[in-house]
């Protein structure tokens, strides 16, 4: 038993089970989560009973997931950990420090079976789904990390301690494709007495996977959505993310109108800019004629090359224009992300295909 798959209720019926007072959960659950404890020992909890502690050691375990490789950007804002998971299959994680804003970026899957052509763990195939735990596990990790780097902070230079504020499920895998796992997660994330992670704080990323974003509408779930479009017509789309196929466009669009419209949300579209596929005016108009009234905003992310894909990123000058269009035709509200951690492979799933590739 993996204590990070526990939500604070089950950790509770389980002290109950068990024949302990439940009133151990509120300790427990802040050594896991504030204290962020390693093992399950007398030095890590010492204001657990001997008797409830040595019942978990025996029966339980905290699914701490070791560090095979880290990797720093050059510039310092992007630090990506290749983590190891039991079973030896390694996946992705990525502490982002940018624009005020520190984020963890975390993967749901082993692999990804959703194949976008331009992508490394969707090169790499799907291998299997991580369980809650391993999904909580990871941000424990970067809240790790973070407390490191803030003690070292403070002892220099007497700053105050930075907590992890934002986690986006954009690292390998289709968090929809893991549905249960993956609300199990953020729930457990969400614990006001844990990680405490504002449910607006948390981004799901879906390639498209239309009965997902009508679950999540219908359960009226609170995090953010983004939905990767990169394309605004079923051929073109369906060219660069497998999936269109079977969820195609005109099916996604009216999914995503149904989410906004039940909760109320705006949809963030990402599209990848890639150099003379997607990035000509005639695509931005395209793009902005479907999302035109629709509460949106467009995330366009200059291509991360990798070695199956041969698309370059786009240019400056066409990124720029793309966004003019958008803006100045159609009234949709767009960003440009930075290609920051180019150096160290942050896209997704660069770091674990290098490993397998060895
Ligand atoms: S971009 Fe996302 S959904 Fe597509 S293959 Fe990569 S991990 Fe999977």
């Amino acid at each position: 038993m993996n204590l990070y798959d526990l939500t604070r209720d089950e950790l509770k019926a389980l002290l109950v089970n068990w024949g302990f007072s439940p009133f151990h959960t509120t300790r427990l659950w802040s050594y896991l989560y504030l204290d962020l404890v390693t093992e399950i020992s007398a030095e890590s909890m010492p204001e657990i009973p001997p008797k409830v502690r040595a019942r978990f050691a025996a029966e339980a375990s905290l699914g701490v997931l070791p560090t095979a490789q880290e990797t720093d950007s050059s510039d310092g804002f992007t630090r990506k950990y290749l983590l190891r998971l039991n079973d030896d299959e390694k996946i992705e994680t990525v502490l982002m420090r940018y624009t005020g804003r520190v984020t963890a970026c975390i993967s749901s899957q082993v692999g990804c079976a959703m194949g976008c052509v331009f992508c490394a763990t969707g090169q790499m195939g799907y291998t299997r789904h991580l369980t809650a735990g391993e999904i909580v596990a990871q941000a424990v990790h970067v809240a790790r990390v973070l407390r490191a780097l803030s003690r070292e902070a403070k002892a220099s230079a007497g700053v105050s301690p930075v907590r992890l504020r934002n986690i986006v499920l954009m690292g390998m895998g289709e968090p929809l494709h893991n549905y249960d796992a993956v609300m199990r997660a953020i729930d457990i994330i969400h614990d006001g007495n844990g990680l405490a992670l504002a449910a607006d704080r948390i981004t799901l990323s879906t390639v498209g996977v239309v009965p997902g974003i009508l679950r999540l509408a219908a359960e009226q779930r609170p995090q953010h959505l983004a939905v990767s479009l990169h394309a605004a017509t079923q051929p073109e789309r369906a060219a660069l993310v497998p999936a269109a196929r079977k969820w195609p466009l005109d099916e996604l669009m009216a999914a995503c109108r149904t989410y906004s419209k039940t909760t109320g949300r705006r949809i963030f579209y990402e599209w990848t800019l890639i150099e003379g596929k997607n990035d000509t005016p005639e695509q931005a108009r395209a793009v902005g004629a479907l999302l035109q009234g629709l509460p949106a905003q467009v995330n366009l992310i200059p291509l991360n090359p990798t070695s199956g894909y041969d698309g370059v990123p786009t240019r400056t000058e066409a990124a720029r224009t793309f966004q003019k269009i958008l803006s100045e035709e159609f009234a949709v509200p767009s960003t440009m992300r930075q290609r920051r951690g180019i150096d160290i492979a942050a896209g997704c799933g660069q770091l674990a295909v290098a490993d397998r590739t060895g």
